[in-house]
């Protein structure tokens, strides 16, 4: 096959993605940092550019240090490009291309974290090793601080939109000049904020990419800070009669898993469909002479309030609840540690109050509404120009995500069905949704949670075994995901088993020794048949409530 491929052209052995590139790799780094200075674009200045072998482990000493990226291994030749471009009198973007020797035609844009201000530098690695012109910026400032929102809009706008439009926008120009050809497609991969920001786009700029990745996303933004902010208020700190230590967060996680694991099918301390499990907390109280291994009535309640939705002061749901099953066994979330998340507590000083003093303890219910006066939401339910340009949209969201409900990736997906008024079958046609069991925050957990997300968690390079090669078969073959195959690794990182995550609305089950994908209905007849594996002082104390 590789014989018969050496006899076409070069640039159809490129554009097959198997042939080697026009550029020889002997003149590459010529080529890299010549072009690097050629570069003329309206509001970009080129910091340095540079050729980087494969195997370099780059250190990144210009990489703000709350990024906690001190440097990021290099697995294919490229060349490396830094630019600034200035995207407002008041504001700027620092962006990077990593222009990859091997190239496939694919462009891929990353996007961002949390508030920050970071450069996603392990993204960026995974785009350019598997042969993609990878773009990756700062959403307009650096750190993670979001400090450079007091009183400058227009980094908040940079943050909301424009650093990712601008960097997609000029990495096309950048790749076309670079590689002499116009890119073939144009992909974008993120999570957290990054998922966001692909709702975003996928909304407001349609044209910006074919194929779009968006994990865990931090949508419906200013409900969720809210929601994230309300944590302090609903443990109290340490040493409170409201508080939970380690140890009694690993007692809801034993007894969540005593009442509820069994429901998927599968004893394997994860819940693969939490929607099911109806937690009854009270079961923890101490009995009459029991002072170990329970909990108070004061320690339950703030339970029942740990796995609550928010609501405005009008009683409208904004944000639902924490999913039951997050690991508070082996790791208490930022949200349970009685103190202030950061995200929320710097969102409150910079965004919302204006004040960097403003304490994150003294938030209450009653500051729920004005935080929902804030612009930044990511909540539009109509995707239909991304859909009618043929763009593809895969999400997926951990079942343990300690830091954003899974629950809002479902609400938004029913969101986007009622709103464009399409039927999950119609809307697989362009927006799949894989909700992954055991998987925490974008990755890690101790469930099946490796599929390419970076380079870190990369265990395949082809569709099948890696979500953005996935997208790639989706996008440019037509061969959408019926699943999103994830793998689960032991401690020494090997791959010890792979298992399949269900699109969304299907449920997961294990039936006859395998997991499959049912639709909620033979889930149902499947739990009636079963007995739903639920204990009887679960059933009993349902049926009394
Ligand atoms: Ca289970």
């Amino acid at each position: 096959m590789e014989a018969l491929l050496r006899l076409l052209p070069a640039s159809l052995q490129a554009f097959l993605q198997l042939g080697p590139s026009p550029i020889d790799l002997s003149v590459f780094p010529t080529h890299c940092t010549s072009f690097a200075s050629r570069i003329e674009i309206p509001h970009v200045t080129v910091n340095f550019a540079e050729y980087l072998a494969n195997g370099t482990v780059l250190p990144l000493p210009e990489n703000h240090p709350t990024c906690r990226t001190p440097e990021q291994v290099v697995q294919a030749d490229l060349c490396r490009i830094s630019l600034s471009v200035a995207t407002s009198n008041s504001s700027e973007i620092t962006m990077e291309a990593w222009l990859p020797h091997k190239y496939t035609g694919r462009l891929l844009t990353v996007g961002n974290r949390g508030l920050s201000g970071c450069i996603i530098y392990s993204e960026i690695s995974m785009g350019a090793s598997l042969g993609f012109a990878t773009i990756g910026a700062n959403n307009g400032q650096n750190g993670t601080s979001g400090e450079a929102f007091l009183n400058n809009p227009e980094v908040m706008e940079d943050y909301t939109s424009r650093s990712l439009h601008t960097a997609n926008t000029i990495g096309k120009v950048l790749y076309n000049q670079f590689y002499h050809s116009p890119h073939r497609k144009s992909y974008y991969y993120g999570c957290s904020c990054g998922g966001r920001q692909g709702f975003h786009s996928a909304r407001y700029f349609p044209g910006d990419f074919d194929g779009i990745i968006a994990g865990a996303p931090l949508i419906k933004f200013k409900a969720l800070t809210a929601w994230g902010a309300l944590f302090y208020n609903r443990t109290g700190p340490p040493g409170s009669d409201s508080f939970l230590n380690a140890g009694d967060w690993a007692l809801v996680h034993d007894e969540t898993l005593r009442q509820c694991d069994g429901i998927d099918g599968a004893m394997d301390g994860l819940l693969a469909d939490p929607d099911q499990c109806n937690f009854v907390p009270e079961l923890l109280i101490c009995r009459n002479g029991q002072t170990h291994g329970c909990l108070t009535g004061r320690q339950v309640q703030t339970v029942r309030d740990v796995f609550s939705p928010v609501h405005r002061s009008n009683g409208e749901l904004i944000y639902p609840a924490m999913q039951y099953g997050i690991n508070t066994k082996d790791s208490v979330s930022y949200y349970l540690s009685g103190t202030p998340w950061n995200l929320t507590s710097n969102w409150g000083r910079y965004a919302i109050y204006g004040n960097p003093k403003w304490d994150p303890t003294t938030f209450t219910q009653a500051d729920v509404d004005k935080w929902q006066s804030h612009p930044l939401e990511t909540w539009e339910g109509d995707l239909s120009a991304f859909e009618a340009k043929g763009g593809k949209l895969i999400s997926f969201h951990g079942l343990q995500d300690s830091l954003v409900s899974s629950h809002i990736s479902t609400l938004y997906y029913s969101h986007v069905s009622k709103t464009m008024s399409k039927h999950p079958a119609d809307l697989d046609a362009f927006y799949r949704l894989f909700m992954v069991a055991g998987m925490d925050h974008c990755s890690n957990g101790p469930g099946y949670s490796n599929f390419g997300q970076d380079l870190k968690f990369m265990v395949g390079r082809e569709a099948g075994s890696h979500i953005l090669m996935d997208l790639v078969s989706w996008v440019e073959k037509g061969k959408a995901p019926d699943v999103l195959m994830g793998a689960k690794r032991n401690e020494e990182g090997e791959v010890v088993g792979w298992k399949p995550h269900c699109r969304w609305p299907e449920k997961s089950r294990f039936v006859g020794g395998k997991w499959v994908c049912l639709t909620a209905n033979d889930a149902a007849a499947l739990a009636v048949k079963t007995d739903g594996h639920v204990s009887s002082e679960f059933k009993k104390l349902t049926n009394d409530l």
